[in-house]
């Protein structure tokens, strides 16, 4: 909903602005004894949990072109990448932190869109905005989201758990999220024309709208089913061999098991692409990479059925000398070639995906 006649930040100064951002962004559960306004929130921790906290920065032109999403888009995606990186985590999220740089060219609206976005995400969890800061940017818009969330004591996920032998599986499909950057991006391009309209439509929204997975991160953390996750924010590739290097394993994936859905495969058909290739390189999916001992593989299916969320085999984890390998439909073993965003190195690609 878009509020009118919001006066211009520069008749509402940065005061202004945190005023109204809290009065309209900036209300609290029971928790939050003191929320925006002070030199520090004040939380009342719950007892026996452990505390998650997690930040992440967008910058405009690194991670988002405001040209090819709606300010809204972009704080929804803010908040989904932290919620994401605690649904990794197996935990719930609790509060959230918003500090803000922004340039010239942006308007009182913008930010007011951008924060209707960010809480869209949060709502659904019952996550409490509970502060953040805010300066001024000379061309870019900055915004950096801190998330702090809670997990069972001793329940939370982490990389390090995989062990040889574990099944490796993911969450949803992979690939969605850079097909539909691919469909923003060239409008009209190539034989994307011909890509039925609703292929177009879900693509489009899992790269603008993805969803966290919050709900089976947190029923594989507290049945203890997982050894190990990792959200796949960098495609499977890159993200595989993180959480392959921080558990000192390898992993052999079989390319005919990664899940790609029919709008996906639609797309990589008609751009002449094949879909593997937006599922291991693609990034901002998402969606789940987690090992599983191969006794609970018949319980972890029950419990994505309880999650409401589906998930595939696409592997095994092998000794770390094995190192990571895929198996071509062809049966062929072959090292992954894993090609996933690295800043300061991609200095050729200016946006996070190309
Ligand atoms: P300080 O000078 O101590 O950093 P600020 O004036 O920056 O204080 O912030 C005042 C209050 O407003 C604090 O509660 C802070 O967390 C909150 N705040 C500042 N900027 C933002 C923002 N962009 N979004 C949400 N809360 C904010
Ligand atoms: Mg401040």
């Amino acid at each position: 909903m878009r509020v009118a006649g919001l006066p211009p930040l520069s008749k509402l100064g940065e005061f202004g602005l945190i005023r109204y951002l809290g009065g309209r962004f900036g209300r609290t559960s029971a928790s939050v004894l003191c929320g925006i306004g002070d030199d520090a929130a004040i939380v009342q921790p719950l007892s026996h949990r452990e505390l998650l906290v997690t930040t992440d920065l967008l910058v405009e032109g690194i991670h988002f072109q405001s040209g090819t999403a709606s300010f809204a888009d972009i704080g929804y995606k803010a908040a989904v990448a932290n919620l994401s990186d605690i649904a990794a985590m197996g935990g719930s999220p609790d509060y959230i932190l918003v500090s803000l740089a922004i340039p010239p060219q942006r308007t009182t609206q913008n930010i007011d869109q951008l924060y209707h976005g960010l809480m869209e995400a949060c709502r659904r969890e019952k996550v409490d905005l509970i502060g953040g800061d805010t300066s001024a940017s000379h061309q870019a818009l900055f915004i950096g989201v801190t998330l702090i969330g809670s997990a069972k004591p001793g329940h939370a996920l982490r990389r390090t758990g995989a062990r040889a032998g574990d099944l490796l599986y993911v969450s949803g499909t992979l690939g969605d999220s850079l097909a539909g950057l691919s469909l923003i991006e060239n409008q009209r391009g190539r034989g994307d024309a011909k890509l039925p309209r609703e292929h177009r439509r879900y693509l489009v929204g899992r790269h603008l709208r993805p969803t966290p997975r919050l709900r089976l991160g947190r029923i594989l953390s507290s049945t203890k089913v997982a050894t190990s996750a990792i959200d796949i924010s960098d495609g499977l590739g890159g993200d595989l061999s993180r959480l392959c290097e921080a558990s000192a394993v390898g992993a052999e994936i079989d390319q005919g098991a990664i899940p790609c859905s029919a709008a996906c495969r639609a797309y990589a058909a008609l751009s002449h692409i094949d879909p593997i290739q937006l599922a291991l390189r693609g990034g901002e999916d998402y969606e789940l990479l987690f090992t599983v001992a191969p006794r609970h593989a018949r319980k972890v299916k029950q419990l994505a059925r309880q999650a409401k969320c589906p998930v595939t085999c696409v592997g095994v984890v092998k000794p770390k000398a094995h190192g990571i390998q895929i198996r071509q439909r062809t049966g062929i073993l072959k090292p992954l070639n894993v090609q996933s965003y690295e800043h300061f190195q991609n200095t050729k690609r200016p946006a996070k995906h190309r």
